[in-house]
């Protein structure tokens, strides 16, 4: 054990403590054990493997989340670090995991009320119950707050929701899907748990995606849905609510990105040792070697930046700006790293068998969901220029 992800140059994970590293250490074998034989071929097929599901569960890793659990919630340094670990070895089974435990267990966390919280989250902490997070919508996701279209009608003692939702991960399995929706009377932004098989509830599975073919994204459509008031998260007011979900799970963008970059570099580095060429390493060749340190560098920076983010929110002092900066700034690295791997590998760059195709694929979706660059780039915007929003309309 203890041994150090050959990208993780400037010995970052030593900043955690030895039970923390224990953690990812189990992590880390559950991974490469039970998971990374299985991403390239489900990739291929765009299929999810649920025979992992139960694994997940058994990792432990939200079992604080049940209220009865005695185990304290964990620095988001651990966090971090967590879905750094899944990312470096497939970025679509990191964004299921941070669907089901960052948005989906996330909303319950931040906007359900105890009795709510001890109805879903005990068998979501065990991964025994999945679910999604439904707030994106056909016609756009960038202008999410203003745009949301989704309606919740008050009637009798529950609610009628009417509309539709695109993208959302997880949702053609899941046991449990949040949904946003505007409230006809107020239009202000509330909040729905709605269960599987609730009538007027169907999710499609989109078909033909290049990247992060494992995670099932789904239309879906919400025709006359009816939900109980006791599926209202009772904490849901208005989208600073939402949105104040969307600044933790953007900071666990940014740690996948910077996952996503350890994997593709140690492909990089493994393949730039052992391929001859000219009769020697390639590894050994200058223009070779500055595509690996220019990955490192990327790697190293973006590592660097989540890790004071962590601190930042274990500090409790944190604002979208400072997440938003974030994904920002880690994906654009990233997708810039991934290429130089792919560069680096040549032919065998752009099939599956390398792993390498499969990295430079998926950072696609990274870049693009939980916002855009270019909307985390207004965000951090209006923060730097003291408020001169570019969003108003
Ligand atoms: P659009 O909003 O149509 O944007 C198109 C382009 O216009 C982008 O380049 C954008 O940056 C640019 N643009 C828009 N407004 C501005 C502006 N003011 N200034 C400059 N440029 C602008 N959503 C969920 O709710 N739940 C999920 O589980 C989920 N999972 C996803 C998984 C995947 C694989 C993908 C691809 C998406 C997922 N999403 C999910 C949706 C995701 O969050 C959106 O795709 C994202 O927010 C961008 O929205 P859009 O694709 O509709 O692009």
């Amino acid at each position: 054990g203890k041994g150090l992800l050959p990208a993780d140059f400037y010995s970052f994970e030593e900043m955690l403590t030895d039970s923390e590293r224990e953690k990812i250490e189990r992590v880390r074998e559950f991974l490469a054990t039970q998971a990374a034989p299985l991403v390239d071929d489900y990739w291929a097929r765009a299929e999810f493997p649920f025979q992992l599901v139960e694994g997940f569960g058994r990792l432990g890793l939200v079992d604080w989340a049940d209220p009865d659990s005695a185990e304290s919630k964990p620095s988001n340094l651990l966090s971090g670090f967590l879905a750094l670990e899944f990312a470096h070895a497939d970025a679509s089974l990191a964004t299921f995991s941070g669907v089901h435990t960052g948005l989906a267990m996330g909303s319950i966390l931040a906007c359900g009320s105890e009795e709510q919280k001890r109805r879903w989250l005990p068998a979501m902490s065990r991964f025994e119950k999945i679910g999604a997070f439904g707030l994106t919508e056909p016609h756009g996701g960038s202008d999410v707050a203003g745009g949301l279209r989704t309606t919740a009608r008050r009637d009798g003692d529950g609610w009628v929701l009417d509309g539709a939702k695109r993208w959302i991960g997880n949702a053609t399995f899941a046991d449990l899907v949040v949904i946003w929706a505007r409230d006809t009377e107020t239009n202000h932004v509330l909040g729905f748990v709605v269960e599987k098989d609730t009538p007027g509830f169907t999710a499609t599975k989109i078909e033909n995606k290049m990247a992060l073919r494992i995670v099932q994204n789904a239309d879906i459509v919400l025709d006359g849905c009816r939900v109980p008031e006791a599926n209202r998260l009772q904490n849901a007011n208005s989208f600073k609510d939402t949105a104040g979900i969307l600044r933790q799970t953007r900071s666990g963008v940014a740690w996948q990105a910077v996952g996503v970059m350890f994997g593709a570099y140690e492909i990089a580095l493994q393949y730039a040792k052992e391929r001859e060429q000219f009769g020697r390493p390639i590894g050994g060749f200058q223009l070779v070697q500055d595509l690996l340190v220019k990955m490192l560098g990327n790697a190293t920076a973006s590592c660097g930046m989540v890790t004071r983010l962590a601190q930042l929110q274990d500090a409790g002092i944190y604002r979208d700006e400072h997440s938003a900066l974030a994904k920002a700034y880690c994906t654009v690295r990233m997708r810039e790293s991934v290429g130089w791997a792919r560069e680096l590998l040549a032919g065998n760059g752009i099939i599956l068998d390398y792993k390498v195709g499969r990295f430079v694929a998926d950072a696609e979706a990274l870049y693009s969901y939980e916002g855009t660059r270019e909307i985390q780039t207004l965000i951090v915007g209006r923060a730097v220029t003291d408020g001169l929003s570019a969003f108003v309309k």
